[in-house]
């Protein structure tokens, strides 16, 4: 049933497909935990789709921080365009598992019921993401993936059916980075973390700045996995 959804995505326009056990999810907030959403979920489908290269390099890097960039409304709008096309696939993913006959809820890509003050989602779909192997966490707070970076929105699907986990990616992309992510956020949200943390972010200052204009996303931008990579 697994490779029937992971092509089933694909055909979807979806680029990244995995799967995770709640089980690994289970230390998350009270509340932000997987069986708290779905009581019965026994595997967790992760789907990501790209953003465009040339669409993301339109963000301004610096010397544009006051006011709304129009470069700023376009990025916005194609994050939004990704997320949305990643729902329909969600969806109809987990339409065909309620067809057969398993629980399935799906948490959204658009709106994945985000407190925007604290920047935190119902469900953490990076966290969910590197359980499903699909990359691990970047100095910049972000899934970075081996192939695209951290340049793709996620959603996923938690569903009482068993699929089989994939393995966890072992691979430290910053290490030796010359930490671009951060020296470059605009409010200095983010610093080097400690080495038993992947990262350290000033949520605070990085939600009142986005609170100001359409979208930031200096640190997805400048990350070099995302953008140096041939593919
Ligand atoms: S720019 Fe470097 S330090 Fe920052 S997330 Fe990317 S790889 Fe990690
Ligand atoms: S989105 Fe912008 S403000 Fe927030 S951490 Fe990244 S670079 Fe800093």
């Amino acid at each position: 049933m697994k490779e029937d959804l992971r092509k089933m995505s694909t055909r979807l326009g979806a680029d990244l497909f995995g799967v995770a056990s709640p089980d690994a999810l289970n230390e998350a907030p009270l509340g932000h935990r997987p069986t708290n959403i779905l009581p019965s979920v026994k595997s967790i489908i992760v789907l990501g789709m790209k953003m465009l290269d040339a669409q993301t390099d339109v963000l301004p890097t610096n010397g544009d921080y006051f006011g709304v960039s129009p470069r700023q409304k376009m990025v916005k709008g194609h994050s939004t365009f990704i997320s949305q096309e990643l729902d329909r696939a969600g969806y109809a993913l987990a339409r065909l598992l309620e067809k057969q006959g398993f629980k399935a809820y799906h948490q959204m890509a658009s709106t994945g019921g985000t407190d925007e003050r604290y920047l935190t989602g119902l469900l953490s779909l990076k966290h969910i993401a590197v359980q499903a192997g699909l990359g691990v966490l970047g100095h910049n707070s972000l899934l970075i993936t081996p192939q695209y970076g951290p340049r793709i929105r996620l959603s996923a699907v938690l569903t009482d059916a068993e699929l089989q986990p994939d393995a966890l990616l072992d691979k430290n992309f910053c290490e030796d980075c010359e930490n671009s992510c951060i020296s470059l956020c605009p409010v200095v949200a983010l610093e080097k973390p400690s080495h038993d943390a992947p990262y350290k972010i000033n949520k605070f200052a990085c939600a009142q700045y986005l609170n100001t204009r359409p979208t930031c996303s200096v640190c997805l931008k400048v990350c070099h996995v995302g953008n140096q990579r041939i593919r």
